[in-house]
């Protein structure tokens, strides 16, 4: 019986998506180009160990070399997200630009970071399609979801916890979200910002987040960088923010550089696929040098002034070091 259940269960929440994929497709017409179609492809292997290199592969997926240390975030590698039959197909919005990375070339992983269940970040055919070695860090409950792929170190973190690896800490926060994978049914998973530091070099990845000040905190030690998702706001303002929202909550950080993510990749909503990056750089005014990375498949280097900066400051700092709890 409760097989039976959960089977409906299953079945309505597919036909939930294949309506609202539909509808989604019908108001939005044909795809409307992105702020910059062409497609880049990072060449990860080239990337020095001393610094903190970023590339977008679009949506919310960001591949780095951390200073020496590989990440991948919220990995969506294939043609759509959604519910996925056994990699077999899935129902849900189709990719408008390519992946620059097949899983192929994304074998050399130490972290895999998962911000949150939603179907656009936590996506099993993608994460079945990667290096099983990787450390997975995740939100609350996400490792029921994560460790029957055959991942050995799953680490899931509440706000305010903590952990490390080979020298990376990555503490959670918290973000103006929600958890649930399969609305309106089953129950609801974690959600996690993460700030990353190693050696003094900081970063802030937002989770998807409405307009929030919770980034706030972060000013009296500010990351070098931000990730902030600016896309999917219409008409799901109340659980993400739109592009002068980010500005404002990036100018909260005090951060120096803004990196835009969620935007270009999957059409999930009403405005227009080039409008939240255009959007963000009107906002930013005579500022907006200083956001980064407009391009998908493009990579970013933090400039060296600013890594000189950061690793001063890292060793000055009273609680640097091998302080995981930081
Ligand atoms: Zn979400
Ligand atoms: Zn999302």
């Amino acid at each position: 019986m409760t097989r039976r259940l959960a089977a409906l269960g299953i079945f309505a929440a597919a036909f939930a998506l294949a309506l609202a994929c539909a509808a989604m497709r019908s108001y939005a017409g044909a795809m409307e180009s992105a702020a910059d179609q062409s497609v880049g492809h990072p060449n990860p292997a080239a990337w020095p160990d001393n610094a903190l290199s970023i590339a977008t592969l679009g949506h919310a997926t960001l591949l780095m070399n951390y200073l020496g240390v590989r990440v991948l975030t919220d990995p969506s590698l294939f043609d759509r997200v959604g519910l996925a039959f056994d990699s077999i197909f899935t129902i849900g919005p189709r990719r408008v630009t390519p992946p620059p990375l097949a899983p192929g070339e994304l074998q050399n992983l130490d972290v895999i970071l998962i911000t949150h269940a939603h179907m656009d970040h936590l996506d099993i055919p993608s994460l079945k399609r990667l290096p099983k070695s990787a450390t997975v860090i995740a939100c609350d409950k996400c490792s029921e979801l994560i460790t029957p792929l055959g991942f050995t170190d799953v680490r899931e973190l509440k706000w305010g916890e903590s952990t490390e690896i080979k020298g990376l800490t990555v503490r959670a926060m918290a973000a103006k979200h929600w958890g649930k994978r399969w609305p309106p049914f089953g129950g609801a998973y974690g959600f996690n910002s993460y700030v990353l530091e190693k050696n003094g070099v900081r970063m802030l990845l937002a989770c998807d987040s409405a307009a929030t000040e919770v980034f706030a905190a972060l000013a009296s030690d500010p990351p070098e960088v931000a990730a902030f998702s600016i896309g999917a706001y219409d008409p799901w303002i109340r659980n993400h923010a739109n592009p002068e929202q980010v500005w404002a909550m990036f100018q909260q950080t005090g951060a120096k550089y803004l990196l835009p993510i969620h935007w270009g990749t999957f059409k999930l909503s009403k405005e227009p696929m080039d409008e939240p990056l255009s959007r963000l750089i009107r906002a930013a005014g005579d500022q907006s040098n200083r956001i980064v990375l407009r391009q998908i498949g493009g990579t970013w280097q933090l400039p060296e002034n600013d890594m000189v900066r950061a690793l001063a400051a890292g060793e000055s700092s009273p609680h640097a070091a091998s302080s995981p709890a930081r």
